[in-house]
């Protein structure tokens, strides 16, 4: 047995390395610069833990957050590994301790939180205690536009050349932007050697629904899981504390957890979460990385995420324990309008804005996907050869037919009125309707007004949305969100190229009462007399 198997066994008490965890220990305990992207879950702790103990001297641990730093040190500490960590949450004496571990020159693993790479005295600190190696958990937070960004974490690379030590990055997110935004601020452009370990996680089935009546589909998706710890995530802090209610009424265990609680009551409930069987969770974003739960049974989306990769992340919180895990994501056309907003009032540079924008179409895509959603979300990552068989398509393949003839008729009305509308108004061409907007802009003479009778206004909006998953068409943010058609749209509009629609999300888009669109408030009397006949 080689040394690191060793170790392997009898300090972490695991038989095997998993995929990828034994080359980038070799790596790192060779003392070279190294980059590793695995999934959520895969196993990165171990990958610079190990190499610490196979090396002389003190590995310093950069991590974003003290709970993670915690857990890792108390993990470490039943293992029988001398470490510590100095954050602003240390008691004067656990800092006493840790010092005095240091100066004895026992210390292998010393974590420490970045907003302690400020402190002036922290470098001279460890210039004296003989740090060996650099490790950076979360390494993406170094990305200034990435969603977890922690300006501290621009002082690594200054401390990497003021120790000149072997430096090791970790890091679940796989988009190649984000890559070149840690090789650029942590090795100095320099590439380190990079490992790059599969992205599939094939225990966690994949899932998306159209959101027809969102709170009634995840209560009954928790139902069908009753006593099995899961998180629901949404969109807004007061959507978490509605649906966790709704919850608790329907007999579950739940909490809410969003940004805008105290920092108290957040610990709580995250460490309830962890130690309790069959909580729900129900969060915005901020609930997440610090999770290390190894059983979470499922993950819901009430409301879309904002990008193929937050999804991935977000997903990727369930079944880390390899066991079979469940997902359902919701999506609507509000929640894509929303999400467009956010990137367009948002801060970020308009080529960054470009950037998001795509990231959210590979979402859209996956959401709308034709076939198989689990090689529709790797290939996004790079991977080409992927079995799936546990996704919601692979379950029962989809109904597809040829779309070229609605989605040109809607193509057509987008153009005919100079890409200034949105769906509302192009559905109303479409369907003949003759509003007061349609007479005032003289739109009922076109030759497209009436055209798409065939479907009614919630199958169109279905149609709108797959295009726009398909990415045929965008909103205009200089233009209120009217929707403009993108250059892949072309080809279908000169009659080059065919479009496959999915007939169900399509069919089974809720109707309302035929009767009811016909009808103004002024009519109500007649209809109930309707009615009573
Ligand atoms: P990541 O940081 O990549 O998300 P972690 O380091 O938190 O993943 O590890 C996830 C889980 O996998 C932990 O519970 C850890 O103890 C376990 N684990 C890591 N390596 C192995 C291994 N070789 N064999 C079995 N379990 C492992
Ligand atoms: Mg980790």
């Amino acid at each position: 047995m080689s040394p690191a198997q060793t170790i392997l066994k009898d300090v972490f008490g695991f038989d095997a390395f998993r995929d990828g965890q034994d080359d980038v220990v070799q790596a790192v305990a060779a003392g070279q610069n190294v980059l590793a992207i695995m999934p959520t879950g895969g196993g990165k702790s171990l990958c610079f833990q190990l190499p610490a103990l196979l090396r002389d001297g003190v590995t310093v641990v950069i991590s974003p957050l003290i709970a993670l730093m915690r857990d890792q040190v108390r993990a470490l500490r039943e293992a029988g590994v001398e470490a510590g960590a100095l954050t602003s949450g240390n008691t004067p004496e656990e800092t006493d301790a840790v010092w005095e571990a240091l100066e004895a020159g026992r210390l292998k693993l010393l974590y420490i939180a970045p907003e302690r790479l400020s402190a002036g005295s922290s470098l001279g600190m460890l210039r004296r205690i003989g740090v060996n190696l650099i490790a950076v958990d979360e390494a993406h937070c170094v990305s200034q536009w990435g969603h977890d960004f922690r300006p501290d974490y621009l002082r690594i690379g200054e401390l990497r050349r003021a120790l000149n030590v072997p430096l090791a990055a970790f890091t679940a997110t796989a988009d190649a932007e984000t890559r070149a935004e840690i090789v650029e601020r942590l090795f100095d452009g320099q590439p380190p050697q990079t490992f790059l370990r599969g992205f599939d996680r094939p225990n966690i089935h994949l899932a998306f629904a159209a959101k027809n009546n969102p709170r009634q589909q995840i209560l009954s998706f928790a139902a069908a899981r009753k006593g099995q710890s899961g998180i629901v995530y949404c969109g807004t802090r007061a959507k978490t504390e509605a649906l966790a209610q709704a919850l608790r009424e329907a007999g579950h265990a739940a909490c809410h957890y969003h940004g805008g609680m105290e920092a108290d009551d957040r610990r709580h409930t995250e460490t309830r979460f962890q130690r309790e069987d069959g909580l729900i969770v129900v969060a915005t974003v901020a609930f997440g990385m610090g999770i290390d739960k190894p059983d979470i049974r499922w993950v819901a989306h009430a409301d879309l995420p904002k990008s193929i990769e937050a999804y991935y992340q977000e997903i990727g919180r369930a079944g880390r324990d390899g066991a079979p895990a469940e997902t359902l994501t919701l999506f609507g056309p509000d929640d894509i309008r929303l999400r467009r907003a956010q990137i367009d009032e948002g801060l970020a540079p308009p080529e960054r804005r470009s950037a998001d924008h795509a990231r959210l179409n590979a979402l859209l895509g996956l959401a709308e996907a034709l076939h198989c959603r689990r090689a529709t979300l790797l290939r996004y990552f790079g991977e080409t050869e992927v079995k799936c068989g546990n996704c919601d398509l692979c379950d029962s393949p989809p109904e597809i037919f040829d779309g070229t003839q609605p989605v040109r008729m809607a193509l057509s009305a987008i153009l005919r009125t100079e890409e200034w509308y949105g769906s509302g108004h192009l559905i109303d061409i479409l369907l003949g309707n003759l509003t007061d907007r349609i007479r005032e802009k003289g739109h009922d003479t076109l030759p497209t007004f009436g055209v798409g009778r065939e479907y009614d206004k919630r199958q169109w909006q279905a149609i709108f949305r797959q295009m726009m998953g398909h990415d045929l068409i965008r909103p205009n943010p200089d233009r209120h969100g009217a929707l403009q058609m993108t250059e892949a749209a072309r080809p279908i509009l000169r009659g080059e190229a065919q479009i496959d629609l999915r007939r169900d999300t399509i069919r089974d888009a809720p109707r309302r009462p035929a009767v009811k669109a016909l009808v103004s408030d002024e009519d109500a009397p007649l209809l109930s007399a309707l009615k009573a006949k």
